[in-house]
């Protein structure tokens, strides 16, 4: 099939089939990965390579810490107050759509001041907003942006420079499909179920300073300093999640590593977008073109009863998962990392073969 899921989303054939070939045996111990302890030299040695590989590829500085956690993107949205916002400090928000407004309610669930440092919900969340219309608030612990809205299809190209002000970024959706200056963040964290591996893991950057002095009186699973001190084995980690993310990982560095990825993504991303552009409406892109996501491509008809039909001749030429989120309809292409270059000119030739039949 091609595979334009959004999450859980395609992984890379070759990691499938390597994971097949180590199910029942991993590296010579005489049973699977799946059954080993985590207290293992086995299971040590791959967080440890896990780690590093993730160091290595995005040039993860020193003076950072990298988490294993479970519970999803979606636990640490409330994490993030929890360990972050003492009385009196403020988390301010980029608000560019559905992630990004799931990120600060949570955050306001908890009891929290919440600050809109800046907001696309006049242009319908289908655009980012501009870096210098952010205006963070002086008694801000951090500024919490989404790199990518994963639903709208919007990304930031540029970060923002937030000066003192620690940089917290939701990379769920596009983390490893670019370079990025690790070092303006103060966290990078992401669901590993899109660019990293299967569901079940995700993984937190975090600034060694930003462990320092925080509060000890939350739940001890959702205490960062917990995981840290315990180099996220403090409680039984999601072994086979990390394995497949060790993988993973292995695969983008021997593609070429994240420059290369971001090479083929935007050739990728141009076959869709360019059979959007030259449909002459017919095809109508939802983000605006400055904020396109290189991950998600999102794009309408002009009734929904076309769209329709589009989905269900696509699914009949092997397209899987090219329907829009529930929430805004539509129809969207997640073209992740593992999504190959094939699929998305079969994509481009159905886009313009539906058109040429419909118009
Ligand atoms: N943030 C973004 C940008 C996402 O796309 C998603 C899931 O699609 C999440 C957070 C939630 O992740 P999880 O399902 O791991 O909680």
């Amino acid at each position: 099939a091609y595979n334009f899921n959004a999450g859980p989303a395609a992984l890379p054939l070759a990691v499938l089939e390597r994971a097949q070939q180590e199910l029942v045996e991993y590296k010579g111990i005489g049973m699977s990965i799946m059954e080993i302890s985590h207290r293992s030299k086995e299971y040590e040695a791959l967080n440890t390579e896990t780690q590093e590989l993730l160091k290595e590829l995005m040039g993860i500085p020193d003076g950072y810490q990298i988490l294993f956690l479970q519970g999803g993107a979606s636990s640490q949205f409330a994490m993030i107050p929890m360990n972050f916002l003492k009385p009196g400090r403020v988390g301010s928000y980029v608000h560019t759509g559905a992630w990004a407004e799931k990120a600060y309610k949570e955050a306001k669930l908890l009891g929290h001041e919440v600050h809109i440092a800046a907001t696309s919900e006049a242009h319908d969340f289908m655009q980012i907003p501009e870096l210098n219309e952010i205006e963070i608030h002086p008694d801000s612990a951090y500024l919490h942006i989404t790199s990518n809205e994963t639903i709208g299809g919007t990304q930031f190209q540029e970060y923002p420079n937030t000066g003192n002000v620690p940089l917290i970024a939701d990379m769920s959706s596009d983390i490893l499909c670019r370079p990025v200056d690790v070092s303006k963040f103060a966290m990078i964290y992401a669901g590993a179920q899109k660019n990293l591996g299967p569901s079940g893991v995700t993984i937190a950057i975090i600034r060694e300073d930003l462990l320092q002095d925080l509060p000890k009186n939350i739940p001890t699973m959702l205490r960062y300093e917990i995981h840290s001190t315990n180099n996220s084995l403090y409680n039984t980690p999601p072994v086979y999640s990390v394995y497949m993310v060790n993988l993973v990982l292995k695969w983008i560095k021997e593609n070429g590593g994240v420059e290369a990825m971001e090479q083929t993504n935007r050739a990728k991303a141009k076959l869709i977008y360019d059979a959007i552009d030259e449909s002459k409406g017919f095809y109508i892109g939802c983000a605006a073109p400055a904020s396109r996501s290189l991950m998600n491509l999102t794009f309408r008809l002009a009734s929904e009863e076309l769209e329709k039909s589009f989905i269900k001749q696509a699914e009949a030429a092997g397209f899987v998962g090219l329907k829009g989120h529930r929430s805004v309809g539509g129809l969207r292409a997640s073209a992740y990392n593992a999504v190959p270059m094939e699929a998305c000119e079969a994509l481009a030739n159905f886009m313009r073969d539906f058109q040429q039949k419909n118009s």
